[in-house]
């Protein structure tokens, strides 16, 4: 249906509202990402507990060698892993900080978890699996059983080391391999070494005045501490709860407990658009008739309508630039205004709906997806405390505090995110010459695709910036992991021992990453958020490459067409 023409002063004043709010916010909070704090140390150690880690047995410490070493057991590691296995690669071991693999959908447990994207894309390895999803969109448990299969198809439990945190990757110059440390005193060695700890792995909080004080209990989304709550939240029926915090998690977790607990406070600072989830169940006729290989198939053709988009978008190049953005904005603008109209729609009482409403550009924040969210706030036992922006700033001992009103809570929840694309999160990364790679990126991040940087020998980077960004993650992992394995493959059978790449290579990534940031100054206009740093100044390079997600697949191919030209290519010294 063609939307009706509006004139251009109503996205105009749309426009301006977003500003406004966006302003308020960053004046609430000039920390920017310092507002957030991940160390879990002293009074806030108790966050970073495990809990689905029981009776973890004692083992000697390691010290022998493997010939690839994954720190982080995700879907990183496991998909690289499945590439190097069918390239005949034997001795892989996985340092995994969680009881066993699955990353993300290891610690993401909590009720009502599972993925935005259709699982036959998510999903990896499918046909390698033979396994065809449940539902169009996978649940966390399907999605964490699945990682699981994967480990076992490709013998990845042989090796693999769990509860586990690598603390130190140091590259030994007269060895020439890496020497990897760990807080259960082990001392192992690889000759590759690739980071695979994740996107949004270590979880933060919200640094709030008296938090430690809090005599409730407390966890964050990525630790659910299913003890306290029971199985199915039945724990909860006589409990006040509370969540910080309306991002993709809470927008999950915020229906179940709405079911289950007493009373549900919701603090709110800024609301996420929440549009219509279209789920099923797989059709097993479907299902039946899929040939071999469907899913490569699947990938294939998301790469070719990529192409086809960008080639129809060359075709209209009559229109400029300038209408080009224009046209966009108010298609975004439009977008926005149906998820307030479907507030409207579902959520009776009007001060409620009207806070509930996102005043910013589509795709400022993650979008997110779900039928019973906004229901939710119908229900008698469920409340909003919208902050209007501030955020909540104080908790005392019974809980927060705001406009001077104190909540208190028998459980506090903090869906309050995670720490964003950081290499070697738990882990001193140190390379030739003993330089630190935090060091070495003090100036700016500096590599070739996101994955290989100079000094840090047989090292790979995977979900790390500089690297092109997918809603469906485990695609642009997929090509990493394809890209890697590659790259071992090619030192292997070329007789060689080291790759590293070159200053030239590094520094043609570093400015094609710095050309197409350059290209919009839509980020620093969006309301403040992980995706925009928290509206913290940014050097250009230290982002991710937004040149397309078909153009980034292209480019590791052209790389690995001139390994010699790209890198120092080094038999083993003797
Ligand atoms: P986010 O970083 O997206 O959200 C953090 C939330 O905490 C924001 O709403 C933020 O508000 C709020 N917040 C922070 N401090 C305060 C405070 N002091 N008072 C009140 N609110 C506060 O984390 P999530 O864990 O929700 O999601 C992280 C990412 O994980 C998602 O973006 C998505 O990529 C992925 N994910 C995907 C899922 C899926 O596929 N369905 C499900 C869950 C997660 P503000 O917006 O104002 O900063």
């Amino acid at each position: 249906m063609a939307r009706p023409e509006r004139p251009q002063e109503y996205y105009d004043q749309i426009k301006d509202k977003f500003r406004e709010q966006r302003d308020l916010r960053l004046g609430y909070r000039p920390p920017g990402t310092d507002q957030y704090t991940s160390d879990f140390s002293g009074g806030l150690a108790k966050y970073a507990i495990d809990p689905y880690a029981k009776d973890v047995p004692n083992r000697e410490p390691i010290s022998d060698e493997v010939e690839v070493l994954f720190i982080g057991g995700g879907f990183s590691a496991l998909l690289t892993s499945a590439r190097l296995r069918e390239r005949g690669l034997e001795s892989i071991r996985i340092v995994e900080r969680g009881s066993d693999v699955g990353g993300t959908w290891y610690w993401n447990r909590y009720p009502g978890a599972a993925c935005d994207v259709v699982s036959y894309d998510y999903l990896p390895l499918l046909d390698e699996l033979d396994y065809v999803p449940v539902n169009h969109y996978s649940r966390g448990p399907e999605i964490f059983s699945h990682c699981q299969s994967i480990a076992r198809k490709y013998n990845l439990y042989d090796l693999a080391v769990f509860n586990t945190t690598v603390t130190e990757t140091r590259w030994d110059e007269a060895e020439q391999l890496w020497h990897v440390q760990t807080d259960q005193g082990d001392a192992m060695r690889a000759q590759f070494v690739i980071c695979a700890n994740g996107t949004l792995a270590k979880p933060k909080l919200s640094a709030i005045a008296g938090m430690e004080s809090f005599a409730g209990h407390s966890f964050h989304t990525s630790r659910w501490d299913y003890d306290y709550t029971g199985e199915h939240l039945e724990q909860l029926k006589d409990k006040v709860v509370g969540i910080i915090g309306t991002g993709a998690s809470a927008v999950q977790i915020v229906p179940e407990l709405a079911k289950t607990a007493k009373e549900v406070f919701v603090f709110q600072r800024t609301p996420s658009s929440i549009d219509v989830r279209d789920d099923w169940p797989t059709d097993p006729n479907w299902a039946r008739k899929l040939k071999p290989g469907w899913q490569q198939k699947r990938r294939e053709k998301v790469l070719a309508a990529v192409e086809n988009s960008l080639e129809k978008r060359a075709a209209k190049g009559a229109t400029s630039p300038e209408e080009k953005l224009r046209k966009q904005e108010n298609a975004n603008i439009d977008y926005m205004m149906r998820i307030h109209r479907r507030i409207d729609q579902i959520v009776a009482d009007p001060a409620t709906a009207d806070a509930l409403k996102p005043w910013y550009m589509f795709m400022c924040k993650r979008p997110c997806f779900h039928n019973d969210y906004l229901p939710s706030f119908n229900l008698p036992n469920v409340h909003l405390v919208d902050t209007k922006g501030q955020g909540i700033t104080q908790i005392s001992t019974k809980g927060p505090v705001f406009d001077g009103k104190e909540y208190p809570l028998d459980l506090l929840v903090y869906a309050t995110g995670f720490e964003v694309q950081q290499t070697g999160i738990y882990n001193d990364i140190v390379g030739e010459g003993g330089v630190n790679l935090q060091d070495k990126y003090a100036h700016g991040i500096r590599t070739l695709l996101g994955i290989h940087t100079a000094g840090f020998p047989n090292l790979f980077i995977m979900g790390g910036y500089q690297a092109s960004f997918q809603f469906n993650l485990t695609e642009m992992l997929q090509t990493q992991g394809d890209h890697i394995a590659a790259c071992i493959d090619y030192v292997r059978a070329n007789g060689h021992h080291t790759l590293d790449v070159k200053d030239a290579a590094e520094e043609w990534w570093v400015q094609n990453v710095i050309e197409h940031r350059g290209k919009t100054s839509r980020s620093e206009e969006c309301t403040p958020g992980y995706y925009n740093f928290e509206g913290n100044e940014q050097r250009r390079q230290d982002g991710n490459y937004n040149g397309g997600f078909r153009r980034y697949f292209e480019h590791q191919g052209q790389v690995r067409d001139k390994m010699e030209e790209n890198f120092h290519l080094a038999a083993k010294r003797t």
